[in-house]
């Protein structure tokens, strides 16, 4: 049977009806823009994160450029991002004019660490993006200690992780969630929300979204025109009680892929101490990844490399590049990665099954000491065998 790479359908069947009952109720409201839905989630998402104010935006990237100016990023100071994520994350500090300033990430937690960002650190930097890459939180308190500096915690990808206690989208002074389809809370349409507990942060990123404006008279700055519409709130306040359950079984699945034994053939994420992952993408290494992906493929697993050029590499980047930088443990992870199937419904059964395809590919233990290093010196053992429809 064929494992697909995610399975977002599933999980929402059962709650059909009452998501068309709540879309009919607002249309018939006829209220479509900031109205009672979007008041209503935003309330419900900040208690349930803990966090003392949610601000509903268009999407996750707006969230960034807006949390970004309300730290007080301008054009021509410079911000620390990881060159390991989604393009967003660096795109919204150059789209407010300011300048990405690019960091190389842990090889094990796939993050920036205080390090990291200490090494790329200019004289000019007034900020730094972390992104809770794939689900598991960044280092936000570490990095926000180390540099003094304020931290945009980027939890598109990690609603439903915790650090300790604390909800991942609460560990810096703002953090930014999205609502893309396919994130841990999808929406039936782009949305976003910037979260604080900063009530003056949370001021400036309301005025940021509409035209910044406060009162719909006076035009204070030049804003976005950045909302959350009724009908999406309306969506996820359906969703939103299903987050936790819905992030204990994406936690369920990655134990079922250790327990089925993935880690004899790939190198499986690490996950820190005191950290509960989310699991938006489930993202293992292989020395061979793409020649892997191939025969996972070909044996009907779902299963694709993320980020193959990374953000330092990328061509609108290229004028906030530095010659000669190096961010070796970004691009052996860019190469070499590999995301195996996941979703909240993804069942023991199913696991085992990626496993078994894993197996027929992959030689034992090919890719559990692979490290960056490694790269230099491959494995030979590293090599994929001709699986069904393989490399
Ligand atoms: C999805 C994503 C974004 C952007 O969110 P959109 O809602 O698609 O604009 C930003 N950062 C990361 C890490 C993401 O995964």
């Amino acid at each position: 049977m064929a494992v697909p790479l995610f399975d977002a359908d599933t999980p929402l069947a059962p709650l059909r009806e009452e998501i068309l009952a709540r879309v009919s109720a607002v249309i018939a409201a006829g209220r479509f823009v900031l109205g009672p839905e979007v008041a209503a989630f935003e309330a419900e998402l900040a208690a349930f994160l803990g966090v003392s104010h949610a601000v509903g935006v268009a999407n996750g990237t707006d969230a960034l450029a807006i949390a970004l100016r309300a730290v007080g990023v301008a054009p021509g100071d410079d911000v620390v991002v990881p060159a390991f994520t989604f393009y967003a994350s660096a795109e919204a500090i150059a789209a407010i004019g300011a300048r990405p300033v690019f960091a190389d990430v842990d090889a094990a937690t796939r993050n920036l660490t205080p390090e990291t960002v200490a090494a790329a650190r200019t004289e000019n930097c007034r900020a730094v993006v972390a992104v809770d890459l794939f689900g598991l939180p960044a280092p936000v308190a570490e990095i926000r200690a180390a540099t003094g500096l304020p931290v945009i915690e980027d939890a598109a990808q990690a609603l439903g992780a915790r650090c300790g206690k604390r909800a991942a989208g609460t560990l810096g002074d703002i953090a930014t969630v999205s609502f893309y389809p396919s994130k841990n809370l999808g929406a039936f349409g782009d949305g976003g929300a910037v979260l604080t507990d900063d009530p003056a942060l949370a001021e400036t990123v309301r005025a940021l979204r509409f035209h910044g404006s406060r009162d719909k008279q006076t035009f204070d700055l030049v804003g976005y025109n950045s909302r959350l519409d009724e009908l999406q709130a309306a969506i996820l306040r359906v969703l939103l009680p299903h987050l936790a359950e819905w992030s204990a079984a994406r936690r369920a699945a990655a134990a079922a892929y250790v327990a089925a034994g993935a880690g004899a053939y790939v190198n499986l994420p690490e996950v820190p101490a005191q950290l509960t992952p989310a699991w938006h993408l489930y993202v293992v290494t292989h020395p061979a990844a793409d020649a892997l992906i191939a025969a996972l493929n070909g044996a009907g697993v779902g299963a694709r490399g993320y980020y193959r050029r990374p953000l330092h590499r990328q061509p609108a980047m290229a004028p906030y590049v530095p010659a000669g930088l190096e961010l070796p443990v970004t691009d052996w992870l860019a190469a070499h990665n590999l995301a195996l199937p996941i979703s909240p419904v993804l069942s023991a059964a199913q696991a085992q099954e990626v496993v078994t395809a894993l197996a027929a590919a992959a030689e034992p233990t090919a890719g559990s000491r692979a490290t960056p290093a490694g790269v230099e010196n491959p494995d030979p053992a590293a090599a994929v065998a001709a699986g069904p429809g393989g490399a």
